[in-house]
């Protein structure tokens, strides 16, 4: 096993700089989930690791061993991608022992490997299967088992459960982490899928534009944005912005009028009479039925439903404010259930409020 580093890893092609700034250490053994919208340089990162793409400029090391001109195959990662990519003549069984026979191990060590990797992910029955007549999922378990039975330092996994419905995604997801946890692993992951991320990972790198915006363990860059692209990006249902403007110690959201705390006031600086996005995850908005509230650190909303989706346990509400385009989401328990057209009072909790500059995103508090 071995830790992975990356030192200002830049990769262009021809004009476009797909990748640059791209810095990070992951220690043995971890979990690390890259994650960002379509374009923003994941592949591109985790290829480069693999060694299918060269770095125009950086430094990588695998373990201590600088491998910027060690080719794909002396690199000792293992690779899974999204389409399986199996060799559709060989049987799960051959399929799995195929990388080691390539590398002349022992076929009796083999044998043993490919049961054991079969028996951790419930691919016994299917040894003598070929892979047209496995489902998708059974077909990426194979595609993960031939990875394994590798026994590699690195672990790099291409949006592996992007082609599995939605149920098989879940199961699948579970069992990887769990693999995980018994293997120790040290493991690259790319989705645009924010649960995937949130759930596996031990630390996530938020990428856009081929810059890193964020690496932190799930939950705290959850509750600590750095700006309001990771802050929109991580969540379900996203994180409600709402163009605002600061003047005479109020908030003006679509004309709505909520006077500012000072200790809120004074974090703002000299923004007055500047635009402002303000931020506020749906689960805490609140739906306020007897207004009463508390006026030091709450501020009241009215909106009008529009979308009613009941899940059971909790029921998300859309919800528009009157004379603007602007649509929140709110999450509120699934026994509340309004109508549309319905109007409603929400409390917005001002300690869970986030301040972006609508220009550049960045994070004012
Ligand atoms: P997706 O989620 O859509 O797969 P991604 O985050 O993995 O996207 P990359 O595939 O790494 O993004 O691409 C990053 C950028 O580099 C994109 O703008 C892409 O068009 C560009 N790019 C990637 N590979 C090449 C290439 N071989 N030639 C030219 N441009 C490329």
């Amino acid at each position: 096993m071995a830790n992975v580093r990356l030192e200002d890893i830049k990769r262009r092609f021809n004009n476009v700089t797909a990748i640059e700034d791209i810095t990070f250490e992951i220690p043995d053994g971890e979990f690390w989930v890259l994650v960002g919208p379509s374009g923003c340089g994941k592949s591109t990162i985790l290829r480069t690791i693999a060694g299918l793409e060269t770095a125009t400029s950086g430094k990588l090391f695998i373990g201590d061993r600088l491998v910027n001109n060690i080719p794909a195959r002396q690199r000792d990662v293992a690779m899974v991608f999204q389409n399986y990519a199996l060799y559709p003549h060989m049987t799960v069984a051959q399929n799995i022992a195929f990388g080691l026979q390539m590398r002349k191990v022992d076929s009796k060590i083999i044998q043993d490997r490919v049961v054991n990797v079969a028996r951790s992910l419930s691919l016994e029955n299917l040894l003598d299967r070929k892979p047209k007549q496995l489902s998708g999922g059974q077909q990426q378990r194979v595609a993960l088992g031939r990875a394994i039975a590798r026994e590699p330092q690195v672990f790099l996994l291409d949006e592996p459960l992007s082609n599995l419905d939605a149920q098989l995604r879940d199961d699948t997801r579970a069992e990887l982490k769990q693999l995980h946890q018994e293997l120790g692993i040290t493991t690259i992951y790319v989705t645009h899928d924010q649960v995937e991320a949130m759930t596996l990972a031990d630390k996530i790198v938020v990428l856009n534009r081929g810059r890193i915006q964020q690496i932190g363990a799930p939950q705290s860059i959850y509750a600590r944005p750095a700006n309001q692209m990771v802050a929109t990006f991580l969540g379900s249902p996203p994180m409600n912005i709402l163009p605002a403007s600061y003047q005479n110690h109020s908030f003006d959201v679509s004309g709505q009028l909520f006077p500012i705390p000072t200790v809120v006031e004074e974090r703002l600086k000299l923004r007055q009479g500047q635009g402002l996005n303000l931020g506020i995850r749906p689960e805490h908005l609140k739906i306020n039925t007897n207004s009463e509230f508390n006026t030091e650190n709450s501020a009241l909303l009215q909106v009008e439903v529009k979308v009613v989706e009941p899940l059971g346990r909790e029921t998300l509400i859309r919800a528009g404010l009157p004379g603007s385009m602007t649509v929140l989401n709110i999450q509120t328990s699934g026994d509340v259930r309004p109508r549309p057209g319905d109007r409603l009072s929400l409390e917005l909790d001002l300690n869970e409020l986030f301040v972006f500059d609508p220009k550049t995103g960045d994070k004012i508090f």
